[in-house]
């Protein structure tokens, strides 16, 4: 479908390379994830060297190219919140469908 197709055009940010190169050198190249130190509490950068660009939201629909959604992770803490999101993205499924069961019962009709 014609329609489908350019839709998808629309959501690609052609300038992606471009705000990419932006963020990383904003951020150093370096990992932004925050990781707290067990023994003194303190929260701090991870700052290892990333080149993953990263969405910090994803709303699953359209990703917010700002750069206040966007950061530099390294490889392990990308992989890491992908890890988090896919477990967050099934649960919310779950808890759709089942508030979805449940107005759909015979009392709310
Ligand atoms: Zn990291």
């Amino acid at each position: 479908m014609a329609w489908s197709s350019s839709r998808r055009k629309e959501r690609f940010n052609r300038d992606w390379p471009r705000v990419r190169r932006v963020i990383g050198e904003r951020d150093g190249w370096r990992c932004q994830w925050p990781v707290t130190d067990l023994y003194t509490g303190v929260t701090h950068k991870c700052l290892r060297a990333g080149n993953q660009v990263d969405h910090k939201r994803r709303d699953g629909v359209a990703d917010d190219d700002s750069p206040s959604n966007l950061w530099v992770l390294c490889d392990y803490h990308h992989a890491l919140k992908t890890e988090t999101e896919s477990v967050e993205a099934r649960r919310l499924k779950r808890d759709r469908r089942k508030e979805r069961e449940w107005y759909g019962h015979p009392a709310f009709r």
